[in-house]
């Protein structure tokens, strides 16, 4: 490699960079729970990679991360004996973005320096959060397992691009040394940063080390001459708790401390919604701390969405992040982490696709979500709209995926109704049911593309006038989600807009009297060579032309056959690449 040599930075980064100062700067302490998350991560990379290969650790297998200040240089240091990095790796990972959905993520950008600053939040803001507090940053790395002279320095000052160089790093990790912008020196002060460890990073797994104070040379004793010793130095000492939190019982732990933890385990700028957490012991042994979020993921609905997920643990070593095997899609917002004591510690991805324990593990999760959710349905009606909001088109895809559970989901549900004014002011089924009419048996919908679709269409008359209430469902995938779903409560679902109705035995609709079908017959008979008409016009383009008692105003609309699928769920069909 050449000395010194220059790189650039790949546009995204730069524009990243630009924004992250500028966006973070009245929230500049993350700088440091960010630097000491990738110490972390990259000393449970070792520790997990150490399980097959313990030469790995070479002679120094107490990982830990350490923080060290030098107040006339103005620098501030984050070092750890974790994985370390070459220099490829260096390239991939610190000059580039390798996200998927950056781009996105950068036009989803409004330019509103308050908003941005949350998004940015939300999408981790990592490494280059370093620049909001420093001028230039240099990183020095060698791999674990690699000799110490194929160490690589690398270097910025955020201005486009990096300098990269050989270096001699015995001592295998990575250190980052910030040079503090002038108006960050707060942050050279040891007991500023001690405070910002605790309140970040208390629950990181590794002890996060500080210089302590100097002690006293001793006095000497009377009479006996000073003796000039070796000068005092001071020792490195643990600053956090290192406790993993979910193994603590729950009784002892305070919200705050699972806020805290939430914060720094799944990369929120905000507090979960909801959490749950259950320590399983009997057949099976495992801990689980489950937390819904507040605010969707800005990504959340896009395919590829893959951030978050839950941490896989064995025996408190971190395994994996986004164990998906532990969570169905449709339940991809719920965060946190599961920590076994059966499965075995080099458990793999392969592994876990056909494994019995991670069945049961992810069947009595997918409970505890349901379950808190239908709590706080129930208790606290309003948190729970807000919950629906961000997550209720997530919870739609649940009849396609998880049919045993599909009732206790549907159950979560919440729609517009014809029962209500203003859209937004949603019902659940079972409220539904309890103000169906006597002798309604079925779950009146109708589907549409927009709430004023929904409310004015013309199917929605005969109800209107019988005073049936009908949900009215208007999201891109209640289509879809219908498909899957025929009953709720052992009753079915009937779409208004397809096939033959029959509202006969509900009370208040009468029952047709001999002369009432008399008189249509006689209808049908009138308006039989219109219907001939209108078919020889339409041709092929519809299936049939019939006269109807639906209508009371309208004089026609288009009714879907009982199994035609709606074009709209055609069309969502063929996005998904079916
Ligand atoms: P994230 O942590 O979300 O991946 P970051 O921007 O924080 O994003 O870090 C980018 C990448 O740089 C990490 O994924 C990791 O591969 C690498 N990295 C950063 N810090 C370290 C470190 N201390 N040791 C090893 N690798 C690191
Ligand atoms: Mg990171």
């Amino acid at each position: 490699p050449v000395d010194g040599e220059k790189m650039v930075f790949q546009a995204e980064v730069n524009q990243l960079l630009q924004l992250m100062i500028h966006s973070l700067y009245s929230n500049q302490e993350i700088f440091l729970r960010e630097l000491i998350s990738n110490s972390s991560d990259a000393c449970d990379k070792l520790r997990f990679e150490s399980i097959e290969n313990a030469s790995l650790l070479e002679s120094d297998p107490e990982l830990r991360v350490v923080v060290s200040v030098d107040e006339e240089a103005g620098t501030v240091t984050v070092s750890d004996n974790g994985i370390g990095m070459n220099r490829d790796e260096v390239i991939a990972n610190i000059g580039t973005i390798a996200k998927s959905g950056t781009k996105q993520f950068l036009e989803s950008l409004s330019g509103d320096q308050k908003a941005d600053a949350k998004l940015i939040g939300q999408f981790g803001v990592g490494f280059y959060s370093a620049f909001v507090v420093a001028d230039s940053v240099v990183l020095v790395t060698r791999k674990a397992g690699e000799n110490g002279d194929t160490g690589v320095r690398w270097e910025s000052d955020a201005s486009g691009g990096y300098t990269l160089s050989a270096v001699d790093k015995p001592v295998r990790g990575t250190e980052i040394t910030l040079k503090l912008k002038e108006e960050s020196k707060e942050f050279l002060n040891d007991y500023r940063l001690r405070g910002v460890i605790k309140k970040y990073s208390d629950h990181i797994t590794f002890p996060i080390m500080m210089l302590g104070e100097v002690p006293p040379a001793p006095e000497p004793e009377e009479g006996e001459e000073a003796v000039v010793e070796e000068p005092q130095v001071a020792q490195l000492e643990q600053v956090n708790d290192a406790s993993a939190l979910w193994t603590r019982p729950k009784s002892t732990i305070k919200d705050e401390e699972y806020q805290n933890f939430y914060k720094q385990v799944c990369n929120d700028y905000e507090d979960a919604l909801i959490w749950s957490h259950n320590k399983v012991e009997g057949n099976q042994e495992y801990t689980s701390l489950l937390y819904v979020p507040k605010k969707a993921p800005f990504d959340l609905y896009d395919g590829n969405h893959q951030r978050n997920g839950i941490k896989l643990f064995v025996q408190r070593v971190f395994i994996m992040d986004e164990a998906e095997k532990l969570m169905p899609r449709y339940l991809r917002f719920v965060r946190g982490l599961v920590d076994s004591n059966d499965l075995p510690l080099n458990v793999s991805r392969e592994i876990l696709q056909d494994n019995k324990t991670i069945d049961a593990i992810r069947n009595a999760s997918i409970k505890r979500v349901l379950g808190m959710l239908e709590k706080l349905a129930d208790k606290q009606p309003e948190d729970y709209a807000g919950f629906w909001t961000e997550f209720g088109a997530c919870l739609k895809e649940a009849p396609g995926e998880d049919f045993a559970n599909k009732e206790q989901v549907a159950k979560l549900y919440r729609f517009d109704t014809t029962n209500n004014d203003k859209v937004g002011e949603l019902t659940s089924l079972d409220d539904y049911i309890a103000r169906m009419k006597v002798g309604q048996d079925k779950l009146y919908y109708i589907t549409a593309d927009s709430y004023q679709a929904a409310k004015n269409s013309p199917h929605l008359e005969i109800f209107r006038d019988k005073g049936i209430e009908v949900l009215l469902m208007h999201d891109r995938v209640d289509e879809w989600m219908m498909s899957y779903l025929n009953e709720y409560d052992s009753k079915s679902f009937v779409s208004i807009a397809k096939g033959d109705l029959d509202l006969g035995s509900i009370e208040g609709v009468e029952q047709e009297s001999d002369e009432v079908k008399a008189e249509k017959e006689k209808k049908a008979v009138d308006i039989a060579p219109t219907i001939e008409r209108i078919k020889a016009v339409l041709g092929d383009t519809t299936s049939d032309v019939r006269a109807s008692t639906r209508l009371t105003s309208s004089p026609a609309c288009i009714v879907m056959g009982q199994h035609d699928m709606a074009l709209h769920m055609q069309q969502l069909l063929k996005q998904a690449g079916h």
